[in-house]
């Protein structure tokens, strides 16, 4: 650590909310010292982020991104709602190993345009799959029907905070139209991220993803949005390898934990903690079957999207390399 390090941590470590809310000098300073040490926004290292806020990486990068993008003054939006919203959302995250505010953050860093959704695409992730909700006979999975429940308690809860009694909607002053615009596109996006829909969703963008941006209808370009925040999702895929590795130990715990819970109710388990056996191998049929696929085709339609396609071929090579001696590549990261 240098001294604009401590300097700008120092700062962070004191700010109360409401200097948060109201002062986003700090804020500035330590996300655009981030940056400026790596170069891209592609690249930075969310968990030092995370590090140098005290573990308030979303609310911080959230707040600075929605001002940096124009967004905040363009639409007048009220600042000082937005930032308590961030806080609040960022406090519903649970403590799981992978589904966590410092995921929620690094998504969010692959992308500017969707940043509300971004923030809010796995609010109070209960760091179970929809599977285990469901076999398990969880609330969740009654309230929802066994359709997407962990998606569907994200935006609803969401939009709860929302509308709550704590004055938190930031754009209530926009136009009925927009506001429905944002509750549409919000509930479509966040619901998008199913994995359970990422097939035919992958085959729709195939063909109708297809041209200039700016020349797609409406439903195809919510569409593509869709594909962005999915994206952005797996996007710790293309981290430099260190950190990707992190997050992978970090989601092979989470899916332990539920391992463990399955074993309790003797349910089939998904991922077992005694037998890690063949976990390269499925890594890699991620990569081959699932990411790489889609991240090929955003490309083709946004080509500014190449980096993140390049680092996962980076980390694709890894894996492959780890192969026959596979047990290492779940070690601790350095
Ligand atoms: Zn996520």
């Amino acid at each position: 650590m240098n001294a604009t390090h401590d300097l700008v941590s120092g700062n962070l470590s004191v700010i109360s909310e409401q200097q948060i809310a109201t002062s986003v000098v700090p804020i500035n300073n330590i996300v655009e010292w981030l940056l400026q040490d790596t170069g891209t926004i592609f690249s930075f290292n969310v968990f030092e982020l995370a590090e140098a806020t005290s573990n308030r990486p979303l609310s911080v990068l959230g707040f600075y991104m929605l001002k940096g993008s124009g967004l905040v003054s363009q639409l007048a939006l009220n600042e000082e709602r937005l930032a308590r919203l961030l806080m609040k959302i960022e406090a519903g995250y649970l403590d799981n190993p992978y589904h966590s505010c410092i995921h929620a953050a690094g998504v969010l860093q692959s992308t500017h345009l969707l940043a509300q959704n971004a923030i809010c695409h796995d609010y109070a992730h209960p760091g179970v799959t929809n599977d285990f909700l469901i076999k398990s006979k969880h609330q969740l999975a009654t309230v929802y029907n066994d359709t997407s429940p962990v998606e569907n308690m994200h935006v609803s809860s969401m939009f709860r905070v929302l509308y709550g009694k704590e004055n938190l909607h930031f754009a209530e002053h926009l136009n009925v139209d927009s506001r429905n615009l944002l509750r549409a596109s919000s509930i479509d996006l966040i619901l998008g991220t199913d994995m359970k829909k990422h097939f035919s969703m992958l085959s729709r963008f195939q063909t109708q993803g297809r041209g200039r941006l700016v020349d797609l209808p409406g439903d195809a370009k919510l569409l593509v949005a869709q594909m962005a925040l999915k994206v952005a999702d797996i996007a710790h895929l293309s981290a430099p390898t260190q950190v990707h590795k992190r997050w992978t130990a970090q989601l092979t715990e989470e899916f332990f934990q539920q391992g463990d819970r399955e074993r309790a109710l003797n349910m089939s388990i998904l991922m077992d903690r005694s037998n890690s056996a063949g976990m390269v191998k499925s890594q890699l049929g991620f990569l081959e079957i699932v990411a790489l696929p889609m991240v090929r085709e955003y490309v083709n339609l946004i080509p500014s999207a190449q980096p993140i396609l390049d680092g996962i071929l980076i980390n694709y090579d890894y894996w492959h390399s780890l192969h026959s001696t596979e047990l290492e590549a779940y070690a601790e990261p350095a």
